[in-house]
């Protein structure tokens, strides 16, 4: 059985905690791995080799850093393949979405080659006479990651570039179900030039993460995962005195109006509801259709959610995967069986594909849902499209706004006023105009607003390298004899 293990000092290392967990192929259902789950003093060993690692890695020129970046992009580009086959294995996901994430994941790591332009401070000469006034912003120490199964390369990328780039040493704890990837990357990161400690991956499950939250030497805590962990590491690290920003769950909807293109609508509501299976943050899982469309626009999504192929990753020509694990895959169903029970009304049941070998199942869409049902009150995180009908625009914006999470949302419609209306008033953090999965390019930052983010700084691009430096502002005289004099005044400009 193949073991994955740490990654320390540009080493694997093997762990001794004698604890694993199992890594399994979702397309077969086959454990095909095991992967080290790291003891405390495990992490604290990881921890000490990444503090090590920082007196130097502060010290070294922005454009040394920009050169291993830009290396280490170059490695991604012609390793993709590889790495997208890598992703297919542990996560299942398909060709073509493997694919998206690593060119997704490559964006942050172009923008984060650019950070030398972007670190630069401001100067005010002559702020008081003779007195120069500027603001520098420093690297804040080690720093940690937590990453989500369901982009085990390019959520780290989100972080780890930032990171890096602003003289941070990192350490990260990508998640135990598909953690090959991470491993993939460090790699990569060796061979572009980075110095042994500055980037490390510590495999582990509660302990691990209970270990960086109390850490003294962890400065922040990036994480990436569902709403109850992110509220407890958000809690949990703030409480012991780290910068955190933990992004959670998500229910993102679409709404459509009367006046849309009902089949540019159903394309798209189609492809961000099933793409990767529907585990994806920012998939949509409720199409708000009024009223007056909703017979219409039900019809064309149920004609087209049966042609969606669905097989393993190894099938050049299947457009959806397997889910990550076997429990999860029974939770999603139990979501589609129950719905029937709730009022909803269930068009296209795909549970029967939960017969297959692998964590399979088929589309689902569920029309006719209302808060109070569980398969609208919860994130589902799988290949399900449940429809909610509602009166008006006005209806649909008070359903969203009411909603416990604000990740995504996505209006459809011709009319330019309703649209910038509606970005307006939604209380969302991400918002698409005709445009289902808006994750903003990687120099916007991403994050999501209410239950969907803990903290106060969105993920990569510019609040990324806010959030992993912090501001210096400097007063400087040159020694002038002449105004040199006794004075127990506070300091004043004037
Ligand atoms: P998860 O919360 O189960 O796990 C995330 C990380 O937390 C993993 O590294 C895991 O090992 C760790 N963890 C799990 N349980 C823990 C515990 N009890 N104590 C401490 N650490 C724990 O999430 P997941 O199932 O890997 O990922 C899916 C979730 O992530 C979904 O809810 C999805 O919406 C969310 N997600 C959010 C975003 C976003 O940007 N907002 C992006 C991707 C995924």
């Amino acid at each position: 059985m193949q073991r994955i293990s740490h990654w320390v000092n540009n080493k694997v290392v093997a762990g001794t905690s004698g604890n694993t967990g199992k890594v399994y192929n979702p397309a077969t259902g086959e454990q095909q791995s095991e992967v080290d789950l790291a003891s405390i003093a495990e992490v604290d060993a990881v921890i000490a080799a990444a503090k090590k690692a920082g007196l130097e890695w502060r010290s070294s020129n922005l454009s040394r850093r920009a050169e291993i970046m830009f290396r280490f992009r170059e490695l991604v580009v012609a390793n993709k393949n590889e790495l997208a086959n890598v992703l297919s294995l542990e996560h299942g996901k398909v060709p073509s979405d493997a694919m998206g994430e690593i060119s997704r994941g490559i964006e942050n790591v172009e923008f984060a080659c650019g950070i030398p332009a972007l670190l630069k401070g401001g100067y005010s000469e002559q702020a008081s006479s003779g007195v120069d006034v500027y603001s520098i912003r420093q690297p804040l120490g080690v720093v940690a990651g937590i990453t989500p199964f369901n982009f085990p390369a390019m959520v780290p990328m989100w972080m780890f570039a930032n990171a890096i780039m602003c003289g941070n040493t990192f350490v990260l704890k990508p998640s135990e179900k598909d953690p090959s990837a991470p491993m993939f990357i460090a790699e990569l990161l060796r061979q572009a030039g980075l110095p042994d400690g500055v980037f490390n991956v510590v495999h582990g499950d509660k302990i691990a993460v209970d270990r960086i939250l109390s850490h003294p030497d962890i400065a922040s805590v990036s994480f990436v995962g569902s709403t109850p962990i992110a509220k407890y590491v958000y809690e949990t690290g703030t409480k012991n005195g780290k910068r955190v920003q933990a992004l959670g769950g998500a229910k993102n909807h679409m709404l459509v109006l009367p006046d849309a293109d009902l089949d540019m609508a159903a394309d798209a509501a189609v492809s961000a509801a099933f793409g990767s299976a529907g585990e994806r943050c920012m998939a949509i899982s409720v199409v708000l259709a009024v009223d007056t469309i909703a017979d219409e626009l039900v019809e064309k999504l149920k004609t087209r959610v049966p042609k969606i192929k669905v097989g393993p990753g190894t099938d050049p020509t299947a457009e959806m995967g397997p889910l990550i694990t076997r429990e999860h895959r029974d939770k999603v169903a139990s979501y589609i069986t129950n719905a029937n029970g709730e009022g909803a009304n269930v068009v296209i049941d795909g549970t029967d594909k939960a017969k297959d070998a692998g964590f399979f199942l088929n589309p689902s869409l569920i029309d006719k849902v209302k808060p109070g049902m569980k398969c609208y009150d919860e994130e589902i995180f799988g290949p399900v499209l449940t429809v909610m009908r509602v009166k008006s625009y006005q209806e649909g914006l008070d359903t969203i706004n009411s909603n416990q999470f604000g990740n995504g949302t996505a209006i459809f419609t011709r009319d330019g006023g309703v649209a910038r209306q509606f970005q307006f008033d939604v209380q969302v953090g991400m918002v698409g105009i005709n445009v289902p999965i808006p994750v903003p390019v990687s120099y916007y930052s991403f994050g999501g607003w209410k239950a969907s983010l803990f903290g106060d700084q969105h993920m990569y691009g510019p609040e990324g390298i806010n959030f992993f430096t912090r501001g210096k502002v400097v007063t400087s005289r040159w020694p002038d004899p002449r105004t040199s004099k006794i004075d127990l005044g506070f300091p004043s400009a004037r």
